[in-house]
């Protein structure tokens, strides 16, 4: 298998079109063609390629689409100094993105702020680093974006998990659906982890509901799914086998 892209093929792609992940509709959209299927285990084997569009709001905007969705999650009021020589390292953005104090809603509200890290620094590449990459960094940088914690747990249990990669078009990790290690959609697949282009329309209706269901889950409007109702998915799949 060769399931990891290089920055190169990343630009490419997003250059080339819209990203496929921003046109898909759960009612009436199939699976956007680029996503990739893998294991857990073949996720977290791929490379990181330090585009750094996970340490920035700004880093991750799309051009044409709403700015500076993409947020560090709560800020905590020690914005974790103690990382970063007493000052704050996770900075809240204003709308138009400059830099401003802390409030307490940015660790309480339901909406998160935009923000930048002060670890970050570009290169000359187009590459960037994490000033703290080897040393202690926030719990969620050391998640994201394939050890999230309940991710092993939700796969033994039978769910599908999309990945929390729509933000980062340039992220080796971008529109990733993490399969339990039994799937049979992983007996469907290319050698570059997309689907093979010749599926029976079952097949093709299993992915599509599947790919509905981790969606959900990845962007919840009512909430995700139970993963008993999981295991109804999985029922269905033995069908075809
Ligand atoms: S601490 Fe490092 S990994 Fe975390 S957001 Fe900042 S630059 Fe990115
Ligand atoms: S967005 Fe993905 S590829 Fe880019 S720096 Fe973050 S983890 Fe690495």
């Amino acid at each position: 298998m060769t399931l990891n892209r290089t920055l190169r093929q990343l630009q490419n792609a997003r250059d080339r079109r819209d990203p496929e992940m921003y046109d898909y509709i759960p009612e009436t959209s199939e699976p956007p063609a680029g996503v990739r299927y893998m294991t857990l285990a073949e996720a977290q084997s791929l490379e990181c390629n330090m585009c750094g569009q996970c340490c920035g709001s700004e880093e991750a905007d799309l051009l044409g689409y709403p700015l500076k969705q993409y947020t560090f999650g709560p800020i905590p009021k020690h914005q974790w100094r103690s990382l970063n020589g007493g000052q704050p390292l996770i900075i809240p953005l204003t709308p138009s993105g400059r830099g401003r104090d802390w409030r307490p809603a940015d660790a309480e509200s339901a909406v998160h702020p935009a923000f930048r890290c002060e670890a970050l620094t570009h290169v000359e590449d187009g590459t960037t680093r994490c000033a703290l990459w080897q040393s202690r960094r926030p719990p969620p940088c050391d998640a994201f974006p394939t050890k999230a914690k309940h991710y092993p747990h939700d796969l033994k249990r039978g769910a599908y998990i999309l990945m929390n990669t729509q933000y980062q078009r340039l992220c080796t990790w971008v529109d990733v659906l993490i399969c339990p290690e039994d799937s049979v959609i992983l007996e469907w697949r290319k050698s570059n982890g997309t689907l093979r282009g010749r599926l029976s329309k079952e097949q093709r209706a299993f992915v599509a509901r599947v790919f509905r269901e981790a969606y959900g889950d990845a962007f919840p409007t009512n909430g995700a799914l139970p993963l008993k109702e999981w295991r109804k998915v999985r029922k269905a799949e033995d069908a075809l086998r």
